[in-house]
């Protein structure tokens, strides 16, 4: 009893901005700047707030929000921890330039790059190693949703994608789930779907685990999330947060959604 009571208190909301392939370095520390200023206030008590910049912002936006509670996070990552992988940045790296969490599995990597689920098995395994956050992404497309694989898909990539990880570490982990669908699109899903799959993913987690772990790990919900859909989406039990693409690009619609967040209790 004891123990489940701890574990769901730290199921603290947790909003990440993914800056994707946009901001050279001094618009990054711009909208770094801005975002601190706008959540200067901020109660990290309830909320955790991720930039993730792309690389080579990495390091500026670091000295940025160094003295706030704001954290860094990488958009990928290569799980060797050095050697001959022309263009690719390891954890150790990533550690280095003050990174606290990385996305890994996002829908454009699986999508554009060949990113399978033993890569983001790899991946993840390497952030824990490096006590790295991850954050891992799943999500179904357009085609399996209609096509009523959504559950199938999802189930897929968290089994191939936490094959191995042991309890003790899964609880480490943020699960980001986006319908690809949904990202970058403008079409959200609506708070009943992501609560709906979120609870399958939860449920999922219990199965793999148990059910104070499923209980204790942070699902966030990613797809065109703005400031008119935020409240609803987050105030669902099992969402925990959000993985926020577009909207995260301007000081005034992140910072806007920490605040909303941040006033949601549960
Ligand atoms: C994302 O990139 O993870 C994302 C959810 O993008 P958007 O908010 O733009 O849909």
């Amino acid at each position: 009893m004891f123990v489940s009571y701890v574990l769901i208190k730290m199921r603290k909301t947790i909003i990440a901005g993914n800056w994707k392939m946009y901001k050279t370095i001094t618009e990054a520390i711009e909208l770094a700047n801005g975002v601190k200023r706008e959540l200067f206030q901020m109660d990290s008590q309830n909320i955790e707030v991720v930039l993730c910049p792309p690389f080579t912002a990495l390091a500026e936006v670091y000295e940025v929000i160094a003295d706030s509670d704001i954290q860094l996070g990488a958009q990928d990552v290569y799980w060797q921890e050095e050697g001959a992988f022309t263009g690719e940045i390891s954890c150790k790296m990533l550690k280095d330039a003050g990174c606290k969490f990385i996305i890994i599995g996002h829908s454009e990597r699986r999508q554009f790059f060949g990113e399978i689920n033993a890569f983001v098995n790899k991946k993840l395994k390497a952030a824990l190693n490096s006590e790295i956050t991850p954050i891992v992404c799943v999500g179904e497309t357009l085609s399996e949703r209609e096509g009523n694989r959504t559950f199938e898909v999802l189930g897929n990539q968290i089994k191939e994608g936490l094959d191995g990880i042991t309890e003790e570490d899964v609880l480490k982990i943020v699960i980001a789930y986006e319908p690809v669908w949904a990202i970058g699109t403008g079409r959200t899903a609506k708070p009943i779907q992501a609560q709906e799959t979120q609870k399958y993913i939860r449920n999922l987690l219990k199965e793999l685990y148990n059910n104070d772990v499923a209980e204790a790990i942070r699902i966030q919900y990613g797809g065109s999330v703005k400031l008119e859909n935020i409240l609803e989406l987050i105030q669902q039990p099992d969402v925990d947060g959000a993985l926020v693409g577009g909207a995260s690009l301007s000081i005034e619609s992140f910072a806007g959604l920490v605040k909303i967040a941040c006033g949601v209790k549960k």
